[in-house]
C-alpha cells in the first residue's frame, strides 16, 4: 500500500481515500497497524495544531430517531457549506457481529451529499478496539478537512462513556414519554449530556414532547452545576427530525456552548484530559494483550497450576508474575 499517496488523498479531502484510510486503521493485522500509524503520523492527525473539527457525540435508544435526526441536521449543515462526517460506535457489533448502525438504507439523502461522509460501525471488534478505531477515524476525518464529526451510538450503557471521551459536545436524543412513564434514562447518562433533544415534537406527539422537555429541564436543574457549563446548561429542548423543526435553534445552542467553553479554557482542557485518558487506555490494552502472549502467558499457566495444587498462595504467585513486568 502506498501510504504517502493515501495521506495526500485524505489531506485533499477525497472521500474514497478517507474510506480506505479508515479501513486501514480498523484492520487488526500487524503490518496494517504499522501503516496506519505511519499514515496518522504523516497527516499529523489528532495532534495539536492539526486540522480540527467540532466533535459531536449523539446517543439514543433504537427508534428514537437518530438516523432521521442525523440526516436532517447533517443536510442543514451541508446546506450551509459545512462538511459533515458521521461515524458510528455500535456496541452490539462487538457481541453479535451484526451492526444495527451499519444498515445501508439509513441516511440515504445525506449519504449522497458530496459534503457528507458516512461510515458504519466497524464490526467484529472488542469495545476497547472499537474505541481506538473510532478515535483514529475521527482524527482522519479532521485531517480530511471535515468541519463536524458526528459520533453516533446506541444508548446501551458502556458505549456512551466511550463516545463522551471522544467528543466535545454530547447530545442525548429522547422520544416523548407517554403520561407519567419514565424513560429509564440513567442518571449517569443524563450527567454526561450537554444538550437533551426531545425528538418527535410534532403532530399528536407534540404535547407529550413538551411535557417531557419540562420534566428533563426540571431534572437537569437539580444536577450540580458543572464547571464546564455556562448558566442554563445542560439544556433540554424539543426538535422534530422528521419535520426539521428546532434544528437551527439546537445548532445555535451547540455553537453557543462550544464558544463559551473555548473562551473559558474548558475546550482545550477537555481535549487534553481525553488525550490523557486514551494514552492510559492504550497502555492498559497493551498490558492486557501482553498477558496473552509468551513468555507471560506460559508463566501464568505454570503459576496457575502451582496455585491450584497448593504449592503457592495466589498472592505469592501474582507477585512472582508481576515481577516479570517492567
Ligand atoms: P433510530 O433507530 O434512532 O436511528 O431511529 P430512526 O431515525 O430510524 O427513526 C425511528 C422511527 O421514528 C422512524 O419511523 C422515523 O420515521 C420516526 N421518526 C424519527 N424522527 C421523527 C420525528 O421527528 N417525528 C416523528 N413523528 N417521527 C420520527
Amino acid at each position: 500500500m502506498d501510504v504517502a499517496a493515501l495521506a495526500t488523498g485524505v489531506a485533499a479531502g477525497d472521500r474514497r481515500a478517507l474510506a480506505r484510510a479508515i479501513t486501514l486503521v480498523e484492520s487488526g493485522r500487524a503490518d496494517h497497524r504499522a501503516q496506519a500509524l505511519d499514515l496518522l503520523g504523516r497527516l499529523g492527525a489528532g495532534s495539536e495544531g492539526g486540522r480540527q473539527a467540532l466533535r459531536l457525540g449523539l446517543s439514543g435508544t433504537p427508534g428514537v430517531g437518530k438516523s432521521t435526526f442525523i440526516e436532517s441536521f447533517g443536510l442543514m449543515l451541508t446546506g450551509q457549506g459545512k462538511r459533515v462526517a458521521v461515524l458510528a460506535v455500535d456496541p452490539s457489533s462487538a457481541r453479535s457481529g451484526g451492526s444495527i448502525l451499519g444498515d445501508k438504507t439509513r441516511m440515504e439523502r445525506l449519504s449522497r451529499d458530496p459534503h457528507a461522509f458516512i461510515r458504519p460501525s466497524p464490526s467484529q471488534a472488542q469495545m476497547g478496539g472499537v474505541a481506538r478505531r473510532t478515535r483514529e477515524a475521527v482524527a482522519l476525518c479532521e485531517a480530511a478537512g471535515f468541519d463536524l464529526v458526528l459520533i453516533e451510538t446506541v444508548g446501551v450503557g458502556q458505549s456512551e462513556t466511550v463516545v463522551a471521551e471522544l467528543c466535545d459536545l454530547f447530545l442525548l436524543l429522547l422520544a416523548p414519554a407517554g403520561g407519567d412513564e419514565l424513560q429509564g434514562v440513567k442518571r449517569g447518562i443524563m450527567e454526561m449530556a450537554d444538550l437533551i433533544l426531545i425528538n418527535k415534537a410534532d403532530g399528536d406527539l407534540k404535547p407529550a414532547a413538551l411535557r417531557t422537555m419540562a420534566d428533563y429541564a426540571g431534572a437537569l436543574r437539580l444536577l450540580r452545576r458543572r464547571p464546564q457549563d455556562p448558566e442554563g446548561f445542560p439544556k433540554a429542548i424539543c426538535v422534530s427530525a422528521l419535520e426539521t423543526l428546532g434544528l437551527a435553534p439546537a445548532w445555535d445552542e451547540m455553537q453557543a456552548l462550544a464558544r463559551w467553553r473555548q473562551e473559558n479554557g474548558h475546550w482545550t482542557a477537555r481535549r487534553a484530559a481525553q488525550a490523557r485518558h486514551w494514552f492510559e487506555e492504550e497502555v492498559r490494552q497493551g498490558l492486557l494483550a501482553a498477558l496473552t502472549r509468551d513468555p507471560v502467558r506460559t508463566r501464568i499457566e505454570e503459576l496457575g497450576q502451582a496455585v491450584a495444587q497448593g504449592q503457592l498462595t495466589p498472592e505469592a504467585a501474582a507477585a512472582q508474575l508481576l515481577s516479570l513486568l517492567p
